[in-house]
């Protein structure tokens, strides 16, 4: 029955449907769940039941960020010489390679580096798509992972299929025989999906891409997927070539292709569509199909500008997605907000995007793409993963509006961090594993990598 009350906030943001913004705000978690927001003055009557109190002055109190797609295992391939100036598919040749030397060690060393990162930089949820399992990885490499940092963690069994010899993507040696896929889905969902309120852990069904696996698995894995109540995710119309690829291929553009397989719906979300055409953003609102939007990949490899004020126009849900290190490098959803509407602003207007609407994606938007109503906002009831943000550090002094301060100047990190009321990040360091072991395991496993490519 733990009480934490976080009072005297600068602003709490509760990103809730009337878009509550509290002055001198505060908010009580109770038992992994949100027990009242409203001003500090309102909630003084909990104080003297708190277990704990954070004082929050100068700070904006939102809801945990949630990032929606990801790559974790690619931590530990930043800054690749040889795949730093590639577009999508000469990167992915230059990886495959180094990725098909990582051993179960290097994915669990990579997957807590990653998710620190992103639990510093206020990320309360992160997906995480692993397609490729080399020398005796799993995915629950991923999700013991997970448990050590203390984020909700939504993992997606990916798949790869169709090798070179069979004129697909990837090198013959990092592809799986399609029941093996099916039968490992099977196992990793019955071990570790939660469906209930407030779970830590999900498990998803995420074949690559349309041009690694084959048309039967795609439709296999929706089958699957929709008899264990789990949701389906893959990359879709990433750049040019994966449009091409799909007209050549499938004789379709990939919305049609997504449609055919079963892969529209709420529980289906697609990493980037950069390339998606009118037709395919109505096929999408329409069946509230989700889009992790992923600006910032998409600028580093050149794929173009999604159109997203299109899609949230045309009630597409749409959150954001930090993509595989491999492809960003770096991992913080707020420099994500920020570069979408960045991107959004040059191609429409200065007009076109605004900051708040930015940091909604960040939040509740990412909470609709992967099924959560029980999170992305600040409200009696659902879970109590809060970010603490101070605005009064050397990068955000000089905000005015502090709640847009957080996307065009935001805070080097967050400075409290809770995910179902616990503590992950507390004055700007993690609180459930020592940083020094993260960096210790990745140097290990970055060491190796490196001797041995
Ligand atoms: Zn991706």
């Amino acid at each position: 029955m733990a009480l934490t009350l976080i009072r005297n906030a600068a602003v709490v943001a509760a990103m809730d449907d009337a878009g509550s913004e509290i002055a001198g705000g505060a908010v009580a978690l109770r038992d992994g769940v949100v027990l009242a927001v409203g001003t500090t003055a309102e909630l003084t009557p909990l104080a003297g039941h708190a277990d704990e109190i954070v004082e929050a002055a100068g700070c904006v109190v939102t809801p945990g960020l949630i990032n929606t797609h990801h790559h974790l295992y690619q931590t530990l391939t930043r800054a690749l010489p040889g795949a730093t100036e590639a577009s999508l598919f000469g990167w992915l040749k230059r990886l495959y390679p180094v990725w098909a030397r990582y051993t179960p060690d290097d994915v669990f060393a990579a997957t807590q580096l990653g998710l620190a990162e992103l639990a510093l930089s206020g990320c309360s949820l992160s997906s995480d798509h692993l397609y490729l399992f080399p020398n005796g990885v799993t995915l629950d490499d991923t999700i013991h992972a997970a448990a050590g940092i203390g984020v909700r963690f939504h993992a997606t069994r990916g798949s790869m299929s169709v090798g070179e010899s069979a004129g697909g993507l990837p090198p013959d040696s990092l592809v799986e025989r399609e029941d093996a896929i099916l039968a490992d889905c099977i196992r990793v969902i019955d071990r570790f999906h939660d469906a209930a309120d407030g779970a830590m852990v999900r498990v998803g069904v995420a074949p690559c891409s349309p041009f690694s696996v084959s048309r039967e698995l795609m439709r296999d894995a929706a089958l699957l997927a929709r008899d264990k109540g789990v949701m389906l995710h893959t990359h879709l119309a990433e750049d040019a070539d994966d449009v091409a690829f799909s007209l050549e291929r499938f004789g379709c553009r990939p919305g049609q292709y997504a449609e055919e397989l079963g892969w529209t719906g709420p529980d289906v979300w697609h990493a980037h569509c950069v390339q998606l055409d009118h037709g395919e953003i109505d096929l999408f609102a329409r069946s509230k199909t989700g889009v992790a939007h992923c600006p910032g990949s998409n600028c580093r490899l050149g794929s173009g500008v999604a159109p997203v004020r299109a899609m949230v126009d045309a009630g597409v849900p749409v959150g954001l997605g930090v993509d595989g290190s491999a492809s960003n490098d770096t991992a913080n959803l707020l420099g994500e907000a920020r570069q979408a509407l960045l991107l959004q602003r040059v191609t429409h207007g200065a007009t076109a995007f605004a900051a708040r609407e930015a940091l909604r994606l960040a939040t509740r938007g990412g909470a609709a793409v992967l099924g959560r109503p029980d999170l992305g906002q600040l409200k009696p009831g659902l879970r109590a993963d809060v970010a603490v943000w101070d605005m009064a550090d050397i990068a955000s002094t000089g905000a005015w509006d502090l709640v847009a301060g957080l996307v065009l100047a935001p805070p080097v990190g967050v400075r409290d961090l809770f995910v179902e009321g616990r503590a992950v990040v507390r004055r700007g360091d993690l609180v459930q594993s020592p940083r020094a072991s993260i960096l210790a395991a990745a140097r290990r496993s970055l060491d190796r990598l490196i001797a041995t490519g």
